[in-house]
């Protein structure tokens, strides 16, 4: 057992080894009675116009942990968890191997825990797998048609696989070093172990899913590709299998890690009798700026440093008690075409892992909670954005570009006739735009004071020349699928286990897959392995 000492600031050029030196002098342990010492996680603070590097220190000092804990115990200084590790422990036997749908980050460590102790899944996912999906993807980017089963929400990886692939999450659960440490053992860079800002970018995260799948193979799970569950069949409120378009594939218990953007799947899941309630998400604009501003606005004279990372930043504030906020800042990254459905424009973010694109884009959001879209129907929240996603189509010609507007014509609300200096970088091209004419009004009425005082708290945000481009809509589930608190199974049918994003349990790439593992241990603390591994 360790004990980790937080909190210790440096200046930007100092050395780990003082940061070891100072964990010690904090806990008042010599050296010699540290049997290792090491940087467990760090970051850069850039806030109050000073740069300091923060880290964490793990001390292993075997035989004085209570000591120190007793002595110089405080907020930063903690005995640090064990390592998670998931074992089975269920009785029961299972009459057919449990089903994943889908295989985004959810199903991803589903499926992973779920075979490596011998459980042998089979995973549906309605998507192609990754190198079929880049063609796709990379055919929608240049002008071709929208496929939507392949794009940036659909097929192996999920609707992280084209992103920052930002590991930064809420939640704290110990499974998260799990999911860093898989991560790592599949190929991810080093650093996401330490870095407390992780982050693996879409060129390297695609080359870790690819080994992810393999290792599942390896270990007697399949994954089927082009394979979407089209119908749940249900006897008495228990699930006993799954339809797609080839085959009923019978079950017990299936995962259901549909993501977001599942859409058709919401609707037969309510038709299948599944409890499905509305919920809060945000909608509003991407901002590009030039990253060299950012840096210049967060680093001021470092920036340039050679040891500072492009910057990152993240804003919040209130308008008439509703929450705006940035979201999914990708630096040196650009914006992307993120529609799931014809006839619909959807904007988000990604970054490659270098993060040495010219511009740096952020959603900047406005909370949408039930009130905004007041009905009964579960489905509501889901007609409010596709509603956004048409209007903004309509607006720029049918052909998927994207509407876009200066900050400063936003502001004004005049509408756009030139470009400014930042080059917008959402691939189909966009088209000037009023982009009133986009959002509802309350929406309108919320991001234009919210720039203005993101302005202020980093400068220049809200430069005349910063590039909007809309519509962000796909940031949460509109939907909760309801799930029992203990056995994570739908509270109408048992055997079925909603989680990860679609079914609004999570939010981000790291708390999906955590939410994975918690599907995958309950299906492990209820039955035995089918095969010993
Ligand atoms: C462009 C972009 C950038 C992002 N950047 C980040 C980031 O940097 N960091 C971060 O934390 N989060 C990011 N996110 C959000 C993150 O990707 C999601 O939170 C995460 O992927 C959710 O994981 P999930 O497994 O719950 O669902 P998803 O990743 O959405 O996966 C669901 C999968 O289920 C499949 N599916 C749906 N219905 C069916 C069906 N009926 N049958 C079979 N398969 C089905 C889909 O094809 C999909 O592959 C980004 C999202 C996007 C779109």
């Amino acid at each position: 057992m360790s004990i980790l000492v937080s909190g210790i600031r440096l200046p930007l050029e100092s050395e780990e080894e003082e940061a070891l030196k100072k964990a010690m002098d904090r806990v008042s342990v010599s050296k010699d009675s540290v049997l290792s010492a090491s940087v467990y996680r760090r970051s850069v603070d850039a806030r109050h116009g000073k740069i300091t590097k923060v880290y964490s220190v793990l001390l292993d000092i075997p035989g004085l942990e209570d000591a120190v804990l007793s002595e110089t115990g405080g907020t930063d200084v903690r005995r640090k968890a064990e390592p998670f590790r998931a074992a089975p422990t269920g009785t029961k036997t299972l009459s057919a191997p449990p089903v994943i749908v889908g295989f985004g980050p959810a199903g991803i460590f589903a499926g992973l825990v779920l075979s490596k102790n011998g459980y042998r899944p089979v995973i549906l996912e309605k998507g192609p797998e990754l190198k079929s999906r880049d063609r796709s993807v990379a055919a929608f980017f240049d002008g071709g048609p929208l496929d939507e089963d392949a794009n940036v929400q659909f097929g192996e990886g999920g609707a992280g696989a084209y992103s920052d692939g930002k590991l930064t999450t809420r939640i704290s659960d110990e499974r998260c070093e799990y999911v860093l440490a898989e991560l790592f053992g599949h190929g991810a860079p080093p650093e996401i172990l330490r870095n407390a800002k992780p982050h693996i970018g879409t060129d390297l995260l695609k080359n870790v899913i690819k080994s992810i799948r393999q290792e599942i193979l390896t270990f007697g799970g399949e994954i089927r590709f082009h394979s979407e569950v089209r119908d749940f069949l249900i006897n008495r409120s228990k699930l006993f299998a799954v339809k797609t378009d080839d085959e009923t594939i019978p079950c017990e218990t299936a995962v259901l890690a549909i993501g977001h953007s599942a859409r058709p799947t919401f609707v037969r899941l309510m038709n299948a009798g599944v409890l499905l309630m509305q919920k809060s998400f945000a909608v509003g604009v991407r901002i590009e700026h030039r990253q060299e501003a950012v840096d210049r606005a967060m680093y001021g004279k470092y920036a340039g440093h050679p040891m500072l990372p492009p910057a990152e930043y993240a804003l919040t504030s209130r308008q008439n008690g509703r929450p705006c906020y940035t979201f999914c800042m990708c630096p040196g990254g650009s914006v992307v075409a993120a529609a799931s459905e014809g006839d619909s424009v959807v904007v988000n973010g990604m970054s490659m892992h270098k993060r040495n694109g010219e511009n740096a884009n952020s959603a900047v959001v406005v909370a949408v909670s039930p009130e905004d879209f007041p009905s009964e129907d579960p489905m509501a929240g889901v007609a409010f954005q596709r509603e956004i996603e048409r209007t903004a189509f309509k607006l720029c010609g049918g052909d998927y570009k994207a509407p876009c507007q200066l900050v400063g014509d936003f502001l004004r609300g005049v509408a756009p006739i030139r470009f400014g200096s930042v080059a917008p970088t959402y691939p189909r091209g966009v088209t000037l735009c009023d982009l009133s004419a986009v959002f509802p009004g309350f929406v309108v009425d919320a991001l234009r004071p919210s720039l203005i005082e993101f302005d202020h708290k980093l400068k220049g945000f809200a430069s005349e020349d910063s590039l909007l481009t809309a519509p962000e809509t796909r940031t949460s589930s509109p939907v909760r699928i309801v799930r029992q608190p203990e056995t994570l199974e739908c509270v109408s049918v048992s055997g079925l286990i909603p989680c990860g994003e679609g079914a609004g349990y999570a939010g981000g790439i790291m708390s999906a897959a955590v939410d994975g593992i918690r599907a995958a241990e309950r299906i492990m603390a209820e039955y035995k392995p089918i095969i010993s591994v």
